[in-house]
């Protein structure tokens, strides 16, 4: 009790000197404004498809909690299929782009009544009561006369109808390969709201950003098509299509349809596909991860198809261990969609591949479940983050599990290197749908992304970044990284400052070119002068290499990096230590041995610095 006491006294006296201060701040601001939170979604939803018309009608039950400090007095609906319509944004952008998607160009503009996308509303209550909506494009506004406090929960009910669009773009029906139905971005979907608020983005090519939830779905279709895609089939031995357990025998239901119940729980999109020509095959892993394959069997298909039911688990256990293990029993891959694209506990990927492409592009979607399913970063205003983490992944992936490659990266710096010469190279911080050109997108996002965390290894020694990225795993997933959570990481497991290297290899276009400008006899012996020619400061690793062979390595750390890099296992003795401050254009590394035993002195032969002018590296004699 006296102890109580006393800590009161303290904590009022505290109080009291600190109270003038939090006065006029407000201290529930302050906390608000540090705090980060997620909404939180389940959704039940019950559809039927018509195979003859391509349309579909639902209803679905939304619980939607508010874990923000804020009240609610407007929420937001994605309506995708929208963007399947002359006029819409999606069409006039690509119309009006420099460098359509190739897929895209102007076949929106030319979609009959038919074949358009839509999907609408035609009734929304929230807790039983209507609501006021308006489509506005892809996106659903809906005004609330009743707020959603903070820390409450709500449910939306929305009867809604769809018309599957011919596939232009990730989703739709009658592919180029002849796969029915791709069901991704078919549902209306409860935009995201974050500590940046609002992230109600109108669909114009790129990408998505969701609540973490549960999905309970209910898919009533023709009983000949065979479904595949997020979720566990709660009815497998209903259901049958290769799904129902060994043994069972199905009995062939009555009526035309058949309803397919999935549930999926933390996720946060769900897809589906359905054809009437898959194939369907099941790989149990020793982990007890199942693996389902779907594709239709044929000429282009089915001998390398049947490859991946050994190449697949061998992916899943190989990046589970290298960059955390992934979380769910299962994972699909599916022939459709238009190229590859991923999903939650799944992948759209066209079939009709050579074995290298369709092994490539499935590893690289599968490695999207790390960074695109589970981390989740905003894929508008971060894309480089899913994107060019998983050309990282996948790059390492594909030279351990199929084909060896001493220098997985090599093609990602080639990539940006491409870029910085192409001049149209935007800051990696630009949202996804504001780059002037598709192509500064793409190089941005899957190749500089990739070099950002290759040359991480550089920065901070491989060992570190190899680290980091389990401990930004397992702190962060589930949770929707931004750049900062993961520098943070970095630097815990570094020891490091690196808030430069996200200031200028993120949010700005500088570039990085050292050289080593004069190397020449002085009083001491040698002495190497390098220089930064390039506006991007970075520590520099030099190599001397003497005449007998012999090699020693000089470090240069950056000065505001606050430390030193532990000296990596592959490299020559470091045998001394000079920082560089960044303002200095250069600086001088003295040793003791004359310049004539030197037979070449080099800056970072590893080659991991995304120099854009390597010429200037070395000097030999
Ligand atoms: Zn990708």
């Amino acid at each position: 009790m006296i102890f109580f006491k006393k800590k009161l006294e303290m904590v009022k006296s505290r109080f009291r000197s600190l109270l003038g201060l939090f006065f006029f701040v407000g201290m529930s601001t302050l906390s608000a404004q540090n705090g980060r939170f997620q909404q939180a979604v389940a959704y039940k939803m019950e559809v039927a498809m018509d195979v003859v018309t391509n349309q579909y009608k639902g209803v679905q039950s939304l619980s939607y909690t508010n874990n923000s400090p804020d009240t609610l007095k407007r929420v937001f609906y994605h309506l995708y299929y929208n963007a399947f319509q002359p006029g819409s944004m999606m069409d006039v952008r690509s119309r009006t782009i420099s460098d359509p998607d190739q897929r895209v160009k102007d076949r929106i503009s030319k979609l009959t009544p038919e074949e358009i996308g839509f999907i609408h509303a035609t009734n929304l209550t929230m807790n039983g009561k209507p609501v006021r909506y308006k489509e506005v494009g892809t996106i659903l506004e809906v005004d609330l006369d009743q707020p959603i406090l903070p820390n409450s929960s709500v449910k939306f009910d929305m009867a809604f109808e769809g018309q599957v669009p011919l596939q232009v773009r990730r989703s739709g029906r009658d592919s180029e390969e002849g796969v029915r139905y791709s069901m991704s971005q078919w549902y209306p979907k409860m935009a995201n709201y974050d500590e940046q608020g609002w992230h109600a983005n109108p669909y114009v090519a790129r990408e998505f950003y969701g609540i973490w939830g549960d999905f309970d779905v209910k898919i009533t279709i023709d009983k000949t098509y065979t479904l595949g895609g997020t979720g566990y089939l709660q009815n497998p031995n209903q259901i049958g299509h290769g799904y129902q357990d060994e043994g069972v025998k199905v009995s062939e239901p009555k009526g035309k349809t058949l309803t397919w119940h999935f549930v999926a729980p933390q996720v946060h999109d769900f897809m589906w596909a359905a054809d009437n020509k898959y194939k369907h095959d099941k790989v149990q892993m020793a982990n007890g991860i199942t693996v389902h394959h779907f594709y239709i069997p044929g000429e282009k298909t089915s001998e390398n198809w049947e490859k991946l039911k050994e190449i697949t688990p061998k992916a899943i256990d190989y990046l589970s261990q290298k960059f955390g293990q992934y979380p769910y029993k299962q994972f699909s891959v599916v022939q459709g969609g238009d190229g590859g694209m991923e999903y939650a506990m799944s992948t759209l990927i066209t079939g009709e591949r050579t074995l290298p492409s369709l092994v490539g592009v499935m590893v690289h979607e599968l490695a999207h479940c790390w960074f695109h399913g589970v981390l989740a970063s905003n894929e508008s205003l971060y894309p480089w983050m899913d994107e060019g983490f998983t050309s990282y992944a996948s790059n390492l992936a594909m030279a351990a599990i199929f084909q060896p490659n001493p220098a997985p990266q090599r093609s990602s710096y080639g990539g940006y290197f491409r870029l910085v010469k192409s001049g149209l190279e935007e800051p990696m911080s630009t949202h996804a749908d504001h780059y002037q050109t598709n192509s500064a997108y793409s190089a941005a996002a899957y190749s500089k992304g990739a070099v950002f965390l290759a040359q991480l290894g550089y920065v901070i020694g491989e060992e570190a970044r190899d680290r980091g990225m389990l401990r930004y795993w397992n702190t962060w997933k589930f949770k929707h990284p931004n750049v900062n959570d993961l520098v943070r990481v970095m630097e815990k497991e570094s020891g490091l400052e690196l808030d430069w290297y996200k200031e200028y290899f993120v949010n700005s276009t500088k570039t990085i070119d050292y050289a080593v400008k004069e190397v020449k006899a002085s009083e001491q012996g040698t002495a190497i002068i390098l220089e930064r020619v390039g506006g991007m400061p970075m520590p520099i690793d030099l190599v001397v290499t003497y005449q007998d062979g012999t090699k020693e390595s000089i470090y240069l750390p950056l000065e505001m990096m606050r430390g030193e890099k532990v000296a990596e296992k592959d490299a020559p003795k470091r045998t001394k230590s000079i920082a560089w401050p960044w303002t200095h254009p250069t600086q001088t590394v003295v040793l003791e041995k004359p310049v004539t035993s030197i037979k070449s002195v080099e800056i970072d032969p590893s080659k991991r610095m995304a120099d854009i002018q390597a010429e200037n590296n070395k000097v030999e004699f």
